[in-house]
């Protein structure tokens, strides 16, 4: 009989990880905490934005128009143990308030919930980021808790999905990586992931702690890349060199790629700052802190940007400060495709200068709900346009395809100041000088 699978917490990944796994063609119940998010799945609404979700997600959803049915959502507990086969486990892992180290009281507690209820065999596979050593203590919870006995076991299956490709990675996945204690989860999961597998999907088993570290490594790693070109866009600036062609240059060589070596204002989000945080403090623990030093200079590198391009909006403005300056910000969201505002570089560049007397208008695409909901004493527009007129100067801090198709001209004829920095270097510098502009990039000289 085919698997039934549930899927706990159904945010970012959990809501694409349900509708993948109906597309897959399996049935499957999703739970969240959050009624509300819960209502909206139910009517095949989805409550972020991720290109082709909702589409995927109205497929499969029970009762809609020319659906599969086999994707149905809840908020019981009950229904859920009584319905799977494999329970993903889904939910937030953020960072602590006040300390680096990751906050797994979500995690817990979704455990904790789920795992009375547990009276037939059942898997239960993480899927959330979690420091090394997780799995391991929660797999003794669950056998503590589950009525199911040592029939409840415990894997974890790492996520590397990309917000913005959330859909694409989740059916077409580079690898994917279970950290298994025994032969039948690895058979049960390889029935899960069998196709994606039989269409050559790479599929690594390991053990518990090294799953878990697969993950952390791999965004550890990625930072490290995004913090490395930022560093060449310092030491470009300063000698007055191009970061972007340097990119180039030194990504033709197939041992470096030229994949996520592009200099701007650095690395946001929900995922790589705060995961590389936990990392350094699941180290410490660990006592092998030394290990991870260098990852603290990646993420000062990374917040330096941000400062950094709060002093080119503060030279731009003429070097005295931003009182009386109007200031639009092209971008709200982490990055672009995507309405997701955690830990913004964009958002905090424009609360940095908010908060030092600028009047700053925002606009992005997708993300002005989430950003207003987070920042409520900016000023938001409607339009790129509408942010940009009597602007003394922009800044265009989240690459958008929509903002690199601006026309300078017509965004010159309603501007107060012709000054532009590119924090993402993704605008054409010709373009906007011909049109009048100063225009300021990342580790490029400047005309
Ligand atoms: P999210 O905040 O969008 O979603 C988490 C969901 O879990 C929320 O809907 C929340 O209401 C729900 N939840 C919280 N506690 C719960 C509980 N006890 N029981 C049931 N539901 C509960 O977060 P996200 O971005 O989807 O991230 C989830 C995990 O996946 C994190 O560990 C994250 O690091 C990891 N991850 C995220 C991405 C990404 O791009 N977003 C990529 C790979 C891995």
């Amino acid at each position: 009989m085919a698997l039934k699978l549930t899927v706990i917490g159904t945010g970012y990944l959990g809501a694409t990880h349900a509708a993948a796994m109906a597309e897959l063609g399996f049935e499957v119940l999703g739970l969240d905490i959050d009624p509300a998010k819960i209502e909206l799945l139910s009517t095949g609404r989805v409550p972020m934005y991720e290109p082709g979700l909702e589409n995927l997600l109205r497929r499969h959803v029970a009762g809609l128009p020319d659906s599969s049915g086999r994707l149905r959502f809840t908020t019981s507990w009950e229904e859920v143990a009584a319905f799977g086969d494999i329970h993903f486990v889904c939910v937030n892992t953020p960072q602590k308030h006040g300390e680096y180290a990751c906050d797994m009281s979500y995690v817990d507690s979704a455990f904790d919930l789920l795992a009375p209820h547990l009276e037939r065999p059942a898997l239960v596979v993480g899927k959330s980021t979690v420091p090394v050593g997780s799995a391991a203590r929660l797999a003794a919870r669950l056998a503590e808790l589950a009525p199911a006995g040592d029939r409840a076991e415990l894997a974890w299956n790492p996520e590397f999905l990309r917000e913005g490709f959330a859909v694409e990675d989740t059916l077409h996945p580079d690898r994917i990586v279970v950290g298994v204690a025994s032969e039948h989860a690895e058979k049960l999961l390889r029935e899960v992931y069998a196709t994606p597998v039989g269409e050559g999907t790479p599929f690594v088993v390991a053990d518990y702690p090294t799953a878990e570290l697969v993950k952390t490594a791999a965004n550890a790693f990625l930072a490290t890349k995004i913090s490395f070109i930022n560093a060449m866009a310092e030491v470009s600036e300063a000698a007055g060199g191009d970061v972007v062609k340097l990119a180039e240059a030194i990504g033709h060589d197939e041992r470096i790629g030229k994949k996520f070596l592009r200099a701007g204002i650095g690395f946001g989000g929900g995922c790589l700052p705060k995961d590389i945080r936990a990392f350094m403090a699941r180290a410490g623990e660990l006592g092998a802190d030394q290990a991870l030093t260098f990852l603290r200079e990646v993420d000062s590198i990374n917040m330096r940007r941000r400062a950094h391009m709060v002093e080119l909006a503060r030279e731009a403005c003429g070097g005295s400060g931003f009182l009386g300056k109007r200031i639009a910000v092209l971008g709200a969201a982490f990055k672009p495709d995507s309405d997701d505002v955690r830990d913004s570089p964009a958002l905090n560049v424009a609360g940095q200068i908010h908060l030092q007397g600028g009047q700053v208008t925002v606009y992005d695409p997708k993300a002005m709900e989430n950003a207003r909901r987070l920042f409520p004493t900016l000023g938001y527009a409607a339009s790129a346009l509408e942010a940009v007129r009597g602007a003394d100067v922009v800044l265009h801090l989240t690459e958008w395809q929509e903002f690199r198709e601006l026309d300078p001209a017509e965004l010159g004829a309603v501007a107060r100041g012709r000054h532009v920095i590119d924090g993402r270097n993704a605008l054409a510098p010709l373009v906007w000088r011909e049109a009048g502009w100063t225009f300021r990039a990342m580790g490029r000289p400047h005309a």
